[in-house]
C-alpha cells in the first residue's frame, strides 16, 4: 500500500464523527476494505443501534495476537475554538490534525493496514492476528467488556493496544479504575421544622468525613504508578434554601495499582456505608460505574521486550519501558480465560482530547512499520516450543 492511501485511511476515519456513539459506520468502512479479501474472518459484534464491535481475524494455526484499537472519540467541544475543523483530517506539513488523530485513529487506522499489508502481500503467519475493534472505550470499555465476555479473547497470546503512548514508550503496566457514586435519600420538610424533616446532605457529609480515613489506609506505593488516589470530583444536593433536603449526591473517582484488587476497595465503601446506614434516619446508597482493574504487567515480558527491540529498530529511538495513569480496553481484554500479556504502544501526540489534535504522519506511517514486525517477531516466539538451556 502506497503512504499516500495509507494517510487517505486515516483522513476517512477521522471524517466519521464517531463521538461515543456511531462506531457503526467506522466498523462498516474498516470492514469493507477487507472485502478483496476473503479469507479473513470479519466479524460485527453489535452493543446497541449503531454501535458494532468489530472483529477481524486472519492467518494460520498457532499462537494468536491480538491488536486492539477503539471507534468512538471524545467531543470535540467547541469547534469554534479549533485552528483546523476536527472531523476533517486537515494536513499542514508533518501534522495530521483532527478529534482521533492522536486518540486513537491513527492507532486504529495502523493496525488496520497491518492486517491488509499482510493479505496483500500473502505473508504466511505463524499463527493469527486478530484485530479488535471496539465500541465505547471512552465511556467504560464496555464494547471490550462485551467482546470479552463473548470469548473473542479467549486464545489470546498477547495483546497490543494501539493507543497513543507515543511509539517511544511500550505501557506494561496501568492503574485500574473506580469511578462511585452515593446517594443521601432525606425527607423534605419546610426548614423551620427541621425536626420532622431528615437532611439529605448532613447524612451525606457523615459520608465525606469517614471516607478520608478509610481510603488513607492504603499505603503501599507502587515503584512504577505511585501510590492509590481517591477524588471527590462532583457533589449536588438540595431542592432549594427554605427547605430540608431530600436529596444529595456525591461522585468520585479512584485510580487503583496492582497492590489493591478492586475488591478490596469495594468492601471497604460498602463495610463504611452498611455502618452508616445504622444511625437513625440515615439513606445513602453506593454504585459504581464501569470500573477496571490495575494491570501489574512484566516489564521482562517477551512481548514488551520485544515492542522495545522493534521500536528502537524502526525509528531508531531509545523506547522507554513505562507504566500509564489510565486504563485502558486491555484491563477488559485479561479478564478472558487465557494468561497473556497487554501492552500499548502507538502513534500520537499530547494533544489528545484537546483542540488541534494532531499525529505525527511519520510516526503514523511508521507506527505500521513497528506493528508489522512486532506482530511477525511475537507470533514466530510464540509458535517455538521453549527453548532449553542447562
Ligand atoms: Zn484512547
Amino acid at each position: 500500500m502506497t503512504p499516500q492511501a495509507k494517510i487517505e485511511i486515516l483522513q476517512h476515519l477521522i471524517q466519521i464523527p464517531s463521538v461515543n456513539d456511531h462506531e457503526a459506520q467506522v466498523a462498516d468502512y474498516i470492514a469493507s476494505l477487507f472485502e478483496p479479501y476473503p479469507q479473513a474472518k470479519v466479524e460485527k459484534v453489535t452493543y446497541a443501534p449503531g454501535r458494532d464491535n468489530l472483529v477481524v481475524t486472519i492467518g494460520n494455526a498457532g499462537p494468536q495476537l491480538g491488536l486492539c484499537g477503539h471507534m468512538d472519540v471524545v467531543a470535540a467541544g467547541d469547534e469554534g475554538a479549533w485552528q483546523h475543523a476536527p472531523f476533517a483530517g486537515e494536513i499542514v506539513g508533518d501534522q495530521l490534525f483532527g478529534r482521533g488523530a492522536s486518540d486513537m485513529k491513527s492507532g486504529l487506522a495502523a493496525i488496520v493496514i497491518t492486517l491488509l499489508e499482510f493479505l496483500e502481500q500473502g505473508t504466511q503467519l505463524p499463527g493469527s492476528i486478530r484485530l479488535l475493534a471496539t465500541v465505547g472505550e471512552e465511556t467504560g470499555e464496555y464494547g471490550a467488556a462485551q467482546l470479552t465476555a463473548a470469548g473473542y479473547a479467549d486464545d489470546l497470546a498477547g495483546l497490543i493496544i494501539a493507543e497513543p503512548s507515543g511509539l517511544d514508550n511500550v505501557v506494561y503496566t496501568a492503574r485500574g479504575v473506580i469511578d462511585y457514586k452515593v446517594v443521601s435519600t432525606g425527607k423534605a420538610v419546610h426548614s423551620a421544622q427541621p425536626e420532622k424533616g431528615i437532611n439529605a446532605i448532613d447524612n451525606l457529609m457523615k459520608f465525606y468525613n469517614a471516607v478520608g480515613p478509610v481510603m488513607a489506609k492504603y499505603t503501599q506505593t507502587d515503584p512504577v504508578l505511585g501510590g492509590l488516589l481517591h477524588n471527590v470530583d462532583l457533589i449536588s444536593g438540595g431542592e432549594q434554601v427554605n427547605s430540608i433536603p431530600a436529596q444529595a449526591e456525591l461522585m468520585a473517582n479512584m485510580r487503583t495499582i496492582p497492590a489493591y484488587p478492586n475488591q478490596v476497595i469495594y468492601d471497604d465503601l460498602e463495610a463504611l456505608i452498611a455502618q452508616l446506614n445504622q444511625e437513625p434516619g440515615v439513606q445513602l446508597d453506593l454504585s459504581y460505574s464501569y470500573p477496571e482493574e490495575a494491570i501489574p504487567g512484566d516489564p521482562h515480558a517477551p512481548l514488551v521486550q520485544l515492542a522495545k527491540q522493534v521500536s528502537d529498530q524502526v525509528c531508531g529511538h531509545d523506547t522507554q519501558i513505562v507504566g500509564s495513569g489510565g486504563a485502558n480496553d486491555g484491563a477488559e481484554f485479561l479478564q478472558a480465560k487465557s494468561d497473556f500479556t497487554s501492552i500499548e504502544i502507538g502513534p500520537g501526540s499530547n494533544t489528545s482530547h484537546q483542540v488541534d489534535e494532531y499525529v505525527s504522519i511519520k510516526e503514523y506511517l511508521q507506527a505500521i512499520e513497528v506493528y508489522e514486525a512486532l506482530s511477525l517477531a511475537f507470533l514466530k516466539k510464540a509458535a517455538q516450543p521453549e527453548q532449553v538451556h542447562d
